[in-house]
């Protein structure tokens, strides 16, 4: 018997269908200077988008389309090879820098996304410490898991947050061999915060290596928008840093920050990083204005604080499913992936507002939610109408917020 190939890939899309978690992406295009909104070339009409990452609206600010052109302008599209083989041009350079200085580090990298970066600086990280043990949130992002799982390094998962669980287990490791522990900032589905703190003090005691992804509080969080760690005053604490250009900033691309010769030796044995080509100086021109816009302005931080709560008042009073969290993402509970589907596609279709349903694999089964992220240019109408559209679509379908369900998801 042979394989019928067309048949097999029929089939395991058949399987993610009948599961009501196949994913059928928007066709956006947004529309600089209106952000959020965005013309769907699905419905055909202008959106307002509630699930985007470009948390502050950065992607739309005059700095950094204008440090983007202007780099096309002086220095062409690409970068013309890898780093090592003539793409490493001087936007990278200052690039580095700035992010260096953001999170008050020895050196910086920039990879492709912040993908490639965890993936490509913890396998590196944890094959190139021999008999490396590593401790990995439950929670962490799969660029992180498949980092520590392609370094084949044994490792340890702890329950998310769960500060008292990751001492057992640094207890039960052999105090000589080498440690690293692995975790976020602001967990993105859930939109909580880690002990960032609890957790150095942890790595300190028994002598570990601390990797923290900030990939979701850059920009955003502390006075200059370090991140997480930066408000509370840990930075020098963590032997990594690791950050995104995608979500905050507006722009493209992934980072770490930590000591010279950490970074000098990801950047000298990192396959991900060392076999691909150099992002094009208009990316880097770009990111590299918005972060230092971000370092001197509080005001985008601020406005989207504000924005965040009033959400989260709304929703909450209205009687919605609405996760609580200390962060700036907002998660509404539905606990079905069909009725999530569903959620969003009359949202979509009836009032034209876009959130994206998130279902398994990207969290838990029976945890599937809509993701709201409130920026500072959401207006107050804006938020007032989502608000009348969830409470209307949640009561056609039957969602109730079950406090039980709440509660096992947080
Ligand atoms: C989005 C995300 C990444 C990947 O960053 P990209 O720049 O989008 O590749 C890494 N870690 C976490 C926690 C993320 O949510």
């Amino acid at each position: 018997m042979t394989i019928n190939y067309e048949e097999h890939f029929q089939q395991s899309i058949a399987r993610l269908k009948a599961e009501g978690r196949y994913r059928v992406f928007n066709d956006l295009e947004r529309k600089a200077g209106s952000f959020p909104m965005a013309k769907s070339h699905i419905t055909g009409r202008t959106v307002t988008v509630w699930c985007s990452n470009d948390y502050l609206g950065m992607g739309q600010h005059p700095k950094v389309t204008t440090a983007m052109s202007e780099a096309i302008g002086r220095m062409g599209a690409g970068a013309g090879g890898t780093r090592n083989i003539s793409g490493n041009h001087h936007a990278m350079v200052t690039l580095e820098e700035t992010l260096a200085e953001l999170h008050r580090k020895e050196a910086a990298l920039v990879m492709t996304s912040g993908y490639v970066t965890n993936e490509a600086a913890l396998s590196t990280l944890c094959s190139m410490l021999p008999g490396c043990i590593v401790f990995s949130d439950q929670f962490n992002h799969a660029s992180m898991i498949h980092g520590i799982r392609n370094s084949k390094a044994e490792r340890h998962i702890f329950r998310h947050n769960d500060v008292k669980h990751l001492e057992e287990l640094l207890k039960a490791a052999d105090p000589a061999r080498p440690k690293l522990i692995a975790f976020e900032s602001v967990y993105s589905m859930d939109g909580d915060i880690s002990p960032i703190k609890d957790i150095c003090d942890l790595a300190d005691e028994y002598n570990a290596i601390t990797y923290l992804d900030e990939v979701h509080a850059v920009g955003m969080y502390g006075p200059r928008g370090a991140g997480v760690a930066e408000r509370e005053n840990v930075m020098d604490r963590l032997t990594v840093i690791q950050g995104t250009l995608g979500k905050a900033y507006g722009v493209m691309g992934g980072y770490l920050a930590a000591s010279r010769a950490l970074v000098d030796m990801v950047r000298s044995y990192a396959p991900g990083f060392i076999f691909t080509t150099a992002l094009p100086p208009s990316l880097c021109a770009g990111a590299n204005a918005s972060i230092r816009h971000l370092m001197e302005s509080r005001e985008e931080r601020e406005l989207q604080k504000y924005k965040v709560q009033v959400a989260k008042d709304m929703m909450a009073n209205a009687g919605l499913p609405v996760m609580p969290t200390m962060s700036h993402i907002i998660p509404i509970l539905v606990s079905d992936p069909v009725l999530c589907k569903q959620a969003s596609d009359m949202l979509l279709n009836q009032f034209d507002i876009y959130v994206q349903p998130i279902n398994f694999p990207t969290v838990p089964r029976g945890t599937e939610r809509l993701r709201i992220t409130p920026s500072p240019i959401h207006s107050h109408e804006m938020i007032m109408e989502l608000t009348r559209a969830l409470v209307w679509v949640f009561e056609r379908l039957g969602i109730k917020a079950n406090v039980e369900d709440m509660k096992n998801a947080a």
